[in-house]
């Protein structure tokens, strides 16, 4: 009779298992990569990013001017974005579920979203809520959504959004001023337990207007092949080293 327990063990075991993973890895992030590349690059200012503390990162994004050398997204990071798409897809369903009428999408199929400053800022929204149980709010509300892990889920939901997530804050003002929206719903899932927190932002007409005017200049050196200032006086300061532009940045500065 064949031994079954010693064929598995031969062909399943640790040195094996690790070879496989490492093959199936590889060709899996190959793909994501290959679909990233794939896609067609903003050539405008995207909403979400208007909150970027760095002027000058912000004109670098907009100007599409090349990452440092190995600082682009790798296959982890492609994986993070679908999983936190997948995970607004639940909250959506969720918030469904308990009665609210959450749109995503227009009657002609395109995802809500604006267009300002002759087509250079443009955004798309996560969705808006046109009605639902009573939460406190005069509907309809602007809908963002973030999956986040557990130590910044609890960091949010200890100090709020505007405190804990200050670029998420002023995607939230930019949408509302943008969509003609007094308030927002922010729902952050946490990816470890699946918790939600929910929180109610109203819309600040001068956090708005601060946060238009830093695009309207963002724009303007962009377009005048100006540099903003740098957000500091070292490259060691923490935005820059996590920055993917840090290297072309600080070249021949210190
Ligand atoms: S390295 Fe620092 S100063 Fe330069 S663009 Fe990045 S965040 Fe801004």
């Amino acid at each position: 009779m064949i031994d079954m327990n010693h064929g598995s063990e031969a062909v399943y075991g640790g040195a094996a298992n690790a070879s496989v993973t490492g093959r199936i890895n590889a060709l899996i992030d190959d793909a994501l990569l290959q679909r990233n590349r794939a896609q067609t690059p903003r050539t405008y200012l995207g909403g979400s990013r208007i909150g970027e503390p760095c002027a000058r990162k912000l004109v670098y994004e907009y100007t599409r001017t090349a990452l440092d050398a190995g600082k682009g997204f790798d296959g982890r990071t492609l994986r993070i974005f679908d999983a936190g798409h997948q995970f607004e897809t639940l909250s959506i369903r969720w918030l469904r579920a308990a009665g609210f009428d959450l749109r995503t999408h227009r009657n002609d199929g395109e995802q809500f979203g604006f267009v300002t400053a002759n087509g250079r800022i443009r955004g798309h929204i996560d969705g808006v809520i046109v009605g639902g149980p009573d939460i406190g709010v005069a509907w309809p509300v602007l809908f963002e959504h973030k999956a986040l892990n557990s130590k910044s889920w609890t960091d949010t939901v200890k100090h709020g959004v505007q405190r804990s997530k200050p670029v998420y804050f002023a995607q939230l003002q930019i949408y509302m001023a943008y969509m003609d929206l007094g308030s927002a719903l922010f729902t952050a899932l946490n990816k470890d337990t699946q918790a939600l927190h929910h929180e109610i932002v109203a819309f600040d007409a001068r956090a708005a207007q601060a946060l238009s005017d830093k695009a309207v200049d963002v724009l303007r050196a962009a377009e005048h092949g100006e540099l903003p200032p740098r957000i500091a006086a070292s490259p060691d300061f923490y935005l820059c080293r996590w920055c993917a532009y840090a290297q072309r940045c600080w070249e021949g500065a210190v």
